[in-house]
């Protein structure tokens, strides 16, 4: 349920009728906005009189939110969310938009650093790489685990990108410490355990999402992480399975329109995993700039051919500064527009 205030409402107003929910069994959460405070409602609003309420003189309407996500929902926070990474300018949505760059898995020290300083000097501003690799096959290449963290940590320091990794077991979470964005893969979305873990820290969270879920289903699993109190969620389409076969996945842009519409949360497009093939990159990430995506999350590799994951879908550092550039064009184009 959310309760708009109207504009002139006086601060003893406000947090009397808060005191008055939450005593009614509720939680309530603010959002302030350019014309109108909103007070949404989560738990058991049944016992609640909405006439009682609308009834109020600073109450400008009271609406029932039918979807089941709420904190994940526009209706609940009109405002766009920014999620920023602490200490850096990096942020995703309301506007601001970032590219997210980098090897699918971290392979060595020297491997991360090149590509770290070329996707930087492209304009990168998130480093990318996985230490903990979810592989179809368990004799394929598993990450360097603890160890490619500490060198996603190390390139950190010198070219001052922040870093985003995967989590795929939350024992691992104390290794996270020094990761600016904690990664939550397709394979994992429906891992509610995880989910609710991660929403008892205070990091921004990439949710992808899953192979064969729907866009209610990833807005729950956003849920899982706010109801924790963590909002910092940014939502991540990166394909999902269909029955076509010339393309890894098939990148449903519409999801980007659709999320825009349902939920406040800022969306990132990776084309990467969604095509599975380097050359169909850079027609899908402009075409994501274009639908409004807040991101974009590319895999860019020193020596494609050789590299222990994800070769045919990596862009080499080259590549990549071409996709940048068109990506810029194509912001300026539908920001002038
Ligand atoms: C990844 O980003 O490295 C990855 C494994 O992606 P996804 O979870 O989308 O398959
Ligand atoms: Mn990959």
């Amino acid at each position: 349920m959310i309760i708009a205030l109207k504009k002139g409402i006086r601060a003893e107003e406000q947090e009397r009728l808060i005191q008055w929910l939450e005593s009614q069994g509720v939680r309530t959460h603010i959002s302030v906005g350019e014309f109108q405070t909103i007070v949404g409602l989560v738990g058991d609003t049944t016992r609640i009189d909405t006439d009682l309420i609308r009834g109020l003189e600073f109450v400008e309407g009271v609406t029932r939110i039918s979807e089941p996500f709420k904190k994940a929902n526009r209706k609940f926070h009109p405002d766009d969310t920014v999620v920023r990474v602490e200490g850096t300018d990096a942020a995703f949505g309301g506007g601001a938009f970032q590219l997210i760059a980098g090897p699918c898995s971290v392979e060595s020290e020297a491997q991360v650093e090149t590509i770290a300083r070329s996707v930087k000097a492209s304009g990168a501003g998130v480093l990318r790489g996985g230490a903990f690799k979810p592989r179809t096959s368990p004799y394929d290449f598993q990450g360097l685990h603890e160890e490619g963290i500490r060198i996603l940590s190390e390139v950190k320091k010198l070219t001052g990108l922040p870093i985003i990794t995967e989590i795929m077991d939350i024992a691992h979470l104390p290794l996270f410490e020094d990761v600016d964005i904690i990664q939550v893969g397709a394979r994992n979305m429906q891992n509610f355990e995880l989910l609710k873990e991660l929403g008892r820290i205070r990091k921004p969270i990439l949710l992808k999402r899953g192979l064969a879920n729907n866009i209610k289903e990833l807005l729950m699993s956003a849920e899982y992480i706010m109801a924790g109190g963590n909002e910092q969620v940014i939502l991540c389409e990166r394909g999902v399975r269909t029955f076509e076969t010339y393309t890894r996945n098939t990148l449903d842009l519409s999801a980007v329109a659709v999320l825009h519409e349902l939920s406040h949360l800022p969306v990132v497009v990776d084309p990467s995993h969604a095509t599975g093939a380097a050359r169909y990159v850079k027609p899908m990430a402009l075409a994501a700039a274009a639908c409004g995506a807040d991101g974009l999350m590319i895999e860019v590799h020193n020596d494609p051919p050789r590299a222990l994951c994800d070769g045919p879908q990596s862009l080499t550092p080259e590549q990549f500064d071409d996709v940048a550039k068109a990506v810029r064009k194509v912001r300026d184009a539908i920001l002038n527009d």
